[in-house]
């Protein structure tokens, strides 16, 4: 095969679909399917070798992405970015940046970058003049086919989340980040390219289907679909932990019909699995320390033993606890808790199982609070001497249901009655 006549350098971080187009136009083809048909002439190169004999000894080290959508012509990303982040379908562009310099950044060909993150703007995937959609097989890198200049067309402001998805994904294609652009924060910073645009298709997928169904992301290639998805994304990594607790709130209220359960996996779906088994990596443990946090904090269902997941001081130390653990601590029946939490003495949950069975959580403080009370608990005689009555003005009032025992003969089978000195003193006022 023949080694192009003219064949310019690449540049830095040069969109591999974007040269090949540069080098097309520059030896005067008109698309890039005529490069596509000299390659097939050459039916014992494949992939990077095919591209190379095409420029000889230009070194093509420089570029990024993926070349897809061609029969012969083929390249995977040269810095080892897994195919299925790149689009390879319909290009997108800043106009500024384009304008300003005519080579296509390689970040543009990352799905999830919605933005330009120097300009500001949505990037642009169509022509303004004839609204076709932008494709590789056009003759110009800088013009439509129809002889509009991509780079001179108005432009929209872009959402903040697609912003700050498209800044960290372009500064890492970037040896130095152009003046302007805010270092982005821990922990997020840590990660490399691949583990977070994996974070954001997890985060972002969830932000936007709903919990129960494993992330399922279509038509990414179209902007407007990307950029709904980006927002999504950049919403939950915004002001770390913030949009994170956000969204995880969401998971739960967006399904209200699992919120009886008391089951973690019921109440987050397949997000609380996929958190701890493809996320389960080292540089993935902000994630999982920031759910524990957010579990430990507003999770109201109860933590089990066998949570292994979780750390022991989020176990033990997890706000809500069981009925049966709660009745232990107070050294009352299970079925006493629920009649504290039904009389307002305990702040706690029930909720009803399929098999009639009562289940429910309570909040520890009001528990330490009951436990502290109870000591103060008054036998008849002291709820007597409080109220200032004879003994059978005390049955009188037991058996009218105004003095309300929490402890005694048909309450718990004990035989000393026990009586709440607030609810005694109440009475007496
Ligand atoms: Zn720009
Ligand atoms: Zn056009």
């Amino acid at each position: 095969m023949t080694t192009l006549l003219v064949r310019p350098a690449p540049i830095d971080s040069e969109s591999a679909t974007g040269y090949l187009l540069r080098l097309a136009e520059a030896n005067g083809y008109t698309s890039l399917l005529d490069l596509d048909l000299l390659v097939s002439n050459e039916p014992r190169l494949e992939d990077v070798a095919g591209i190379g004999a095409l420029v000889g000894t230009t070194r093509l080290g420089k570029l990024r992405g993926a070349v897809t959508g061609f029969r012969n012509l083929k390249m995977t990303d040269p810095g080892g970015l897994d195919q299925h982040y790149w689009n390879g379908r319909r290009p997108r562009y800043c106009p500024a940046c384009l304008a300003a310099n005519s080579y296509w950044r390689a970040q543009w060909d990352i799905t999830l970058v919605t933005a330009c993150p120097i300009h500001c703007v949505e990037l642009c995937d169509s022509c303004s003049k004839c609204n076709h959609p932008l494709s590789w097989k056009r003759a110009s890198l800088a013009a439509c086919d129809c002889g509009a200049s991509l780079g001179d067309r108005s432009v929209v402001q872009a959402q903040p989340g697609c912003v700050a998805i498209s800044r960290y994904i372009s500064s890492s294609f970037e040896t130095t980040p152009p003046d302007g652009i805010p270092a982005i924060q821990p922990p997020l910073n840590r990660l490399r390219l691949a583990d977070f645009l994996a974070v954001c298709v997890f985060l972002g997928g969830y932000a936007q289907n709903d919990v129960r169904k494993p992330t399922k992301i279509a038509d990414l290639h179209d902007v407007a679909i990307a950029i709904s998805f980006a927002q999504a994304a950049g919403n939950a990594l915004d002001a770390w932990p913030s949009g994170y607790r956000t969204l995880l709130r969401h998971l739960v209220s967006k399904d209200g019909g699992q919120a009886s359960s008391n089951r973690l996996a019921q109440w987050f779906g397949y997000f609380y699995t996929a958190l701890y088994k493809r996320f389960g990596d080292r540089q993935f443990n902000f994630l999982r320390d920031e759910f524990e946090s957010h579990i430990r904090d507003e999770w109201p269902g109860q933590l089990a033993e066998r949570n292994r997941r979780f750390s022991k001081s989020t176990r033990t130390e997890h706000k809500w606890i069981s009925l049966t653990t709660a009745g232990k601590t107070l050294g009352v029946k299970r079925s006493m808790v629920c009649s504290f939490i039904e009389r307002g003495m305990l702040c706690g949950q029930l909720h009803t199982t399929a098999t009639g069975r009562t289940s429910g959580t309570v909040r520890r403080d009001t528990l330490d609070e009951l436990c502290a009370e109870k000591a103060q608990w008054l036998t008849l005689t002291e709820a007597r001497e409080v109220l200032n009555i004879s003994r059978k003005g005390a049955y009188a009032l037991l058996n009218s249901g105004k003095l309300r025992p929490v402890s005694g003969p048909t309450i718990d089978g004990r035989s000393i009655w026990r009586f709440v000195a607030s609810e005694v003193i109440q009475l007496a006022s």
